[in-house]
């Protein structure tokens, strides 16, 4: 027994929603769209998505449900029930899941206050963690997105804070030095400490199943009531390795968001994608990559010859205590740092082959936002890096 469907949207997280709304903008049919999530609820941003159209509009939501195998010659997928659900075309949104201790070598990723964070469920059970702990200690495992927002989420509820990373500087991947530096020294000002260039090594477990403190491999021992552990990404893509290319630990695709076979795309995490303004393949791992590329694929999808190349200019942001930050471009090539680092705003530009690539700001205003997205996405020529310093954020507004 199984079901059939026009369309399949495989996940359901932001970029499987964004995907529907789009199905839906465009029109389908009663029963031609389906959507396939391992979670029970609906894609995320649900209060837009899912009340608002996914489900008059007729999408068939299968929650619940993992998809166990895919067969792209044949286009069906096999749910871990034993369903078949075939498809004519299939948008492969499965997003990524959180790395493990165990994959470093550590164990005890499943003691009950050991907690990563991906999904509503693992949101859940840190708000309940936290609620428990209040006035205790919580080590922080890695200097990123997560372990960064989670740590200013724990410090508001008045739990003491230690992260631990093996970077010299906390959001290694994006942040120069001295921008780390800011938002260190901010973080320490509430009471957040910091240990840098070293890992845990292992966990006290009590005969409760609970960690009581993290050895790391410096020797040190931190007394913990519960552990915050984002140490990144892996895209899900087991599904369909040896049956699509894959690139960038992801699915490639081409500026259709297409991926080897015709009748399969893939968006979000998951998807490695042209970015033109590089010249090069990406795999991103951000909210606005997920809707852009989830609505540039249906509209490939339902007129094909009318739609172009996806043209995307990378955005990500963060905002945490009363901070936040944009960012655009890339990060490679020399850097200029501008304004006021013991104020509230303060950017980098990123200046690669003679052309500015990347911009940074902390503290703009939405006019200012949308100007160093503008003059990044015009890669203007740079001659002089000393005047560019000067001219700071003026820049940006005179490109
Ligand atoms: P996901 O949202 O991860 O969705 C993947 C879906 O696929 C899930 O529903 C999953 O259950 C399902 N799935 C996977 N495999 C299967 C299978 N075999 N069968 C059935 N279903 C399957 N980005 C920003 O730019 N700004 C932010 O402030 C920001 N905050 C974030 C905060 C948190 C806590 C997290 C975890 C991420 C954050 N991100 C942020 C990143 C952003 O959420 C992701 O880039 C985005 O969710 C990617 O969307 P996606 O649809 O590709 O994947
Ligand atoms: P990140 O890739 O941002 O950061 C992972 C961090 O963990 C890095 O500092 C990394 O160091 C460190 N690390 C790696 N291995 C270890 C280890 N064994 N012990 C200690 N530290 C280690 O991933 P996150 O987990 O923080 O975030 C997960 C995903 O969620 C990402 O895709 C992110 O983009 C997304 N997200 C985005 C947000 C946003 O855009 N505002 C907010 C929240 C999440 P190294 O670099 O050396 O590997």
């Amino acid at each position: 027994m199984g079901r059939a469907f026009v369309y399949v949207i495989l996940g359901g997280g932001v970029a499987a929603g964004y995907a529907a709304l789009e199905f839906t903008k465009r029109g389908v049919s009663q029963g031609e769209l389906c959507i396939i999530s391992e979670e029970s609820v609906a894609p995320y941003e649900r209060p837009a998505l899912s009340k608002g159209f996914l489900l008059p509009e007729g999408i068939e939501l299968v929650l619940g449900t993992r998809i166990k195998s895919a067969d792209v010659r044949r286009k069906t997928l096999l749910t871990a029930a034993g369903e078949t659900i075939s498809y004519k075309i299939l948008i492969i949104a499965t997003g990524a899941r959180a790395l493990k201790l165990e994959e470093f070598g550590v164990s005890g990723s499943d003691a009950e206050n050991v907690c990563y964070l991906r999904d509503y469920n693992d949101a859940n059970r840190i708000l309940n963690l936290m609620q428990s702990c209040a006035g205790g200690n919580a080590v922080v495992i890695g200097g990123g997105y997560i372990g960064m927002e989670c740590a200013a989420s724990l410090v508001i509820n008045k739990i003491n804070v230690t992260m631990v990373f093996p970077e010299a500087h906390c959001m290694a991947r994006l942040f120069t030095p001295k921008i780390a530096s800011y938002y260190e020294d901010y973080y320490k000002s509430k009471g957040v400490q910091f240990i840098k260039g070293t890992v845990l090594s292992s966990f006290d477990i009590d005969s409760n199943g609970k960690v009581t403190a993290v050895n790391l491999r410096d020797g040190s021992q931190l007394p913990a009531d519960m552990v915050v552990v984002g140490i990144g990404i892996r895209p899900n893509t087991s599904l369909f390795e040896g049956q699509l290319t894959l690139d960038k630990g992801g699915i490639k695709v081409n500026g259709k968001l297409q991926s080897s076979n015709s009748s399969v795309y893939a968006v979000g995490d998951v998807a490695a994608f042209p970015v033109k303004l590089f010249g090069e393949t990406r795999r991103l791992e951000h909210v606005d990559s997920a809707r852009k590329t989830a609505r540039h694929a249906v509209a490939a999808i339902m007129e094909h010859e009318k739609t172009g190349e996806f043209d995307y200019l990378p955005f990500f942001y963060s905002r945490i205590f009363t901070m936040s930050w944009q960012f655009y471009g890339d990060n490679s090539g020399e850097v200029v740092h501008f304004g006021d680092f013991s104020g509230s705003t303060f950017g980098a530009y990123w200046v690669s082959k003679g052309h500015l690539v990347g911009s940074f700001l902390e503290g703009g205003t939405k006019e200012e936002y949308n100007a160093l997205a503008k003059a990044t996405r015009l890669k203007p020529a740079i001659e002089d890096l000393a005047e560019m310093e000067r001219q700071g954020l003026s820049f940006a507004l005179t490109v």
